[in-house]
C-alpha cells in the first residue's frame, strides 16, 4: 500500500461500473484507488453469469473498442456463445455469452490487479469529505480518510439494500453481502433526488437433482462467436450446452395462490422493478392468459453444480419456491441451492447528473451504474467507463468526454439517463437507438477505437491491430470499387441488374458474398480475418441506408445541438403546461436536443420553445 494518501481519483465499489471506471481512469494516466467492500467480489455477477444479449452486446463491444475489460473477460470465461437475431439485419444482431461465474470474476480481478496506476484496498466507505461544494475524499469504516480530486461512486444495489424472501425482509447489499447503510445516510443528506427501485433473482438448482431428458438442449453456435475484437476462440474454456423448459398451469396456480405472501403483492415492496425482466409473480399476473412461460436453464460454471433457471425470478417464500420449481418438467426432484429473492435499494435521479456523469450538486463527484437507476452489468460497465474517464479528466483539469447518441450506444444510454431520468430500472434496447443501422456491434471498433486512442484508453497492441484492420478494409473497398466484373452466363442475375458491374455493386446483390465476388474477379490474395470480410459485406449491403442515416444525422445535428442559454426565461413561454415549464426550469436543458427528449415534451411545446429561442437569439445579437 502506498503511503501517499492523495489520489487523482477514488472509485468506490468493485462491481461492473467500478472495475471499468477504475481501469479506464488508470489507463488514461490517473492515479486511482479502488475502495471496495470485499476484494473477493471484484467483478462479481449478482444475477445470471451472462454477458451481452439484445441491445447490450453493442455496449460491451463499444467498451472493448475503448480497451475495456468486459468483452475480454467474457472470452476468458464464456462457456456458451450465441449470436441472437441472426435472421434479422446486422443492426439488431447481438452476441451473448453464458460465462463461468468464477472465471469471469477471476478475469476481472486479474486485470484490476495488474493495471499500472490502479491500487485496491478492501474497505467499506462510510462518508464523503466535502469542501465548498466539491468532493475532496472519503472516510472508510476504520475512520481513515483518503483524499482525492474526484470520486466515482458505483455502489450498485448496496445503498440501503433490503432483501426479501416471502414476508421475511432483512438488510443486505445482495445475498451474502452487507448493505452500505452509513454511506446511504450520508448521501440522503446531500441535495440529490433519491428513490427506491427493486430487482430480483431466481432460485439456483443443484444439477444432480435435475432430469435433463425433459429439457430441450441448446448448444452454442458454430462457428463460435468471439466477444472481443482482439479475442480468439482459443481463449475460450470448455463449452457447455444450455437447456430450455417451460412453466405450466400448475406452476402458475402455485404462484397465484401464494401471491399474498409475495412482498411485491403484499405491499412490503412498493418500488418499481425491471419491466423487461419480470418476476414469475409479475408474469402470472400481467400475462394471465398465458398458460406457459419459457425458462432457459443455464449453467453457472464448469465446476459448479448449480444451474440458473432464467425466467423464474421470485421473492415468494422458500416453501412456495420449492413447490413452484418442482412443478416444472425436469425439476420434479429439484434441490434448491439458493433461494430466489428480491432486493430493494436507493438510487439517484440521473437527471441530477451532467453528461460527464459528474453530479450537478457536488463538483468532482461522479455516479455510475445501478445507483443511477439502470439494471444490468453492461449498462453499469458502460457508465463506469464514461465516469472513470471523466473523473480522471476532471482531476487533470481536462475537458470532459461526452459521447453522443449519433455515435454510440454509450451516448444513447447517457443521454436517456440525464435527460429523461428513469421511472423503472433502465435497460438498453436497440429500439432506443435512432441510428442503429450505423451503430452496430460489428463496427463498434471502427466507431470508437480512434476516440479511445485520443483518450489514452487504447494501448499500442490494440491500436496496431485496429490500424491493420482499418487499412485492410479500405484497401479491399478500393479494389471492390475499381474492379469491373462481367458475369458468366451461368450466373443467375436477380432483378434489373446487368451482367457488367463493379465488384462493389455485385457484392450488394442478394445472396452474394465477398468470397463469391472474389472468385468471379479472379482474386487469390484475400484477407483471412473474418472481421474484415464481415465489414466488407455489411458495409456494401447497407451502404444506401447508412448514407441516408448519415445525412439525416448531419441535417439534425445543427438543430439538435443548438444551445439554449442557461438564463433562458421559461416563464415567458406561453402555451406550455405548468408541469412542463417547471420541468424545463428545473433541468435547464443545454441544447434543443436535450429539451426535445425531456419527459412530457410534445411537438407543440417544442415549436413554442423554438419560436421563443429564435426571439431570444435575435434580441441578444441586436
Ligand atoms: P454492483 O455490481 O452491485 O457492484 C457494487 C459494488 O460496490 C460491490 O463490489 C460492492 O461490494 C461495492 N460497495 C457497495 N457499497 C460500498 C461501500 N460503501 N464501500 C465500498 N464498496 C462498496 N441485472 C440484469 O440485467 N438482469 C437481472 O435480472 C438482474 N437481476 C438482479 C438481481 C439481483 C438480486 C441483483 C442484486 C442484481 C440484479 N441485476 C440484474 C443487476 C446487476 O447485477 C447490476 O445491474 C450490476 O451488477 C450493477 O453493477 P454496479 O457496478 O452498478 O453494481
Amino acid at each position: 500500500m502506498r503511503k501517499n494518501q492523495q489520489w487523482d481519483l477514488i472509485v468506490i465499489g468493485g462491481g461492473h461500473a467500478g472495475a471499468e471506471a477504475a481501469l479506464a481512469a488508470a489507463r488514461s494516466g490517473a492515479d486511482v484507488l479502488l475502495l471496495t467492500q470485499n476484494i473477493e467480489t471484484i467483478g462479481q455477477m449478482s444475477c445470471n453469469p451472462a454477458v451481452g444479449g439484445l441491445g447490450k452486446s453493442q455496449l460491451v463491444k463499444e467498451l472493448d473498442a475503448l480497451g475495456g475489460v468486459m468483452a475480454w473477460a467474457a472470452d476468458q470465461a464464456g462457456i456458451h456463445f450465441r449470436v441472437l437475431n441472426t435472421s434479422k439485419g446486422p443492426a439488431v444482431r447481438a452476441t451473448r455469452a453464458q460465462t463461468d461465474r468464477q472465471l469471469y470474476r477471476q478475469a476481472v480481478r486479474r486485470k484490476v490487479e495488474t493495471q499500472p496506476g490502479l491500487w485496491v484496498l478492501q474497505q467499506n466507505v462510510e462518508d464523503l469529505i466535502l469542501k465548498n461544494g466539491r468532493v475532496c475524499g472519503v472516510i472508510t469504516q476504520m475512520q481513515v480518510s483518503f483524499e482525492a480530486r474526484a470520486v466515482v461512486l458505483t455502489t450498485g444495489t448496496f445503498l440501503g439494500g433490503k432483501i426479501f424472501i416471502g414476508t421475511c425482509g432483512r438488510q443486505g447489499g445482495r445475498a451474502g453481502d452487507p448493505p452500505a447503510n452509513a454511506l446511504a445516510a450520508t448521501l440522503r443528506d446531500l441535495p440529490f433526488e433519491t428513490g427506491r427501485l427493486k430487482t430480483g433473482t431466481p432460485p439456483r438448482i443443484d444439477r444432480r437433482t435435475v432430469d435433463f431428458s425433459m429439457f430441450k438442449s441448446q448448444p452454442g453456435d458454430e462457428p463460435r462467436p468471439v466477444f472481443s475484437f482482439l479475442g480468439h476462440r482459443s481463449q475460450h474454456p470448455r463449452q457447455m450446452p444450455c437447456y430450455v423448459t417451460r412453466t405450466n398451469e400448475r406452476t402458475h396456480e402455485i404462484v397465484r395462490s401464494a401471491l399474498h405472501q409475495s412482498p411485491i403483492y403484499s405491499g412490503d415492496i412498493d418500488s418499481t422493478g425491471p419491466r423487461y425482466c419480470p418476476s414469475i409473480e409479475d408474469k402470472v399476473v400481467r400475462f394471465a392468459d398465458r398458460s406457459s412461460h419459457r425458462i432457459f436453464v443455464e449453467p453457472e460454471g464448469l465446476e459448479s453444480s448449480e444451474l440458473y433457471p432464467n425466467g423464474i425470478s421470485t421473492s415468494l417464500p422458500f416453501d412456495v419456491q420449492e413447490r413452484m420449481v418442482r412443478s416444472i418438467p425436469g425439476f420434479e426432484n429439484a434441490h434448491i441451492t439458493r433461494p430466489g429473492y428480491a432486493i430493494e435499494y436507493d438510487y439517484f435521479d440521473p437527471r441530477g447528473l451532467k453528461y460527464s456523469l459528474e453530479t450537478k450538486a457536488v463538483a468532482g463527484l461522479f455516479f455510475a451504474g445501478q445507483i443511477n437507476g439502470t439494471t444490468g452489468y453492461e449498462e453499469a460497465a458502460a457508465q463506469g467507463i464514461v465516469a472513470g474517464v471523466n473523473a480522471a479528466r476532471f482531476a487533470q483539469g481536462a475537458a470532459p468526454w461526452l459521447p453522443n447518441r449519433e455515435s454510440s450506444y454509450l451516448g444513447v444510454l447517457i443521454d436517456d439517463l440525464v435527460t429523461q431520468g428513469v421511472m423503472e430500472p433502465y435497460r438498453m434496447f436497440t429500439s432506443r437507438v435512432e441510428y442503429r443501422l450505423l451503430l452496430r456491434e460489428d463496427n463498434a471498433d471502427l466507431r470508437m477505437t480512434p476516440t479511445g486512442r485520443e483518450l489514452n484508453l487504447v494501448d499500442d497492441v490494440r491500436w496496431k491491430a485496429f490500424e491493420r484492420k482499418r487499412t485492410a478494409i479500405e484497401k479491399e473497398q478500393r479494389r471492390l470499387r475499381e474492379t469491373r466484373i462481367t458475369l458468366p452466363q451461368t450466373e443467375e442475375v436477380v432483378g434489373p441488374a446487368s451482367r457488367q458491374c463493379t465488384a462493389e455493386m455485385l457484392l450488394r446483390r442478394p445472396g452474394m458474398t465477398y468470397r463469391k465476388v472474389a472468385a468471379l474477379a479472379g482474386w487469390s490474395d484475400l484477407p483471412q480475418d473474418r472481421q474484415i470480410v464481415e465489414q466488407l459485406e455489411i458495409q456494401a449491403r447497407y451502404a444506401g441506408y447508412t448514407v441516408r442515416q448519415q445525412r439525416e444525422i448531419e441535417r439534425l445535428h445543427k438543430q439538435r445541438y443548438r444551445a439554449i442559454p442557461q438564463d433562458f426565461d421559461y416563464d415567458k413561454l406561453s402555451g406550455l403546461s405548468h408541469e412542463l415549464r417547471e420541468k424545463l426550469v428545473k433541468f435547464r436543458p443545454g441544447t434543443v436536443g436535450q429539451a426535445e427528449r425531456l419527459q412530457g415534451m410534445t411537438p407543440a411545446a417544442m415549436a413554442v420553445l423554438l419560436v421563443y429561442l429564435k426571439h431570444h437569439e435575435a434580441r441578444k445579437s441586436a
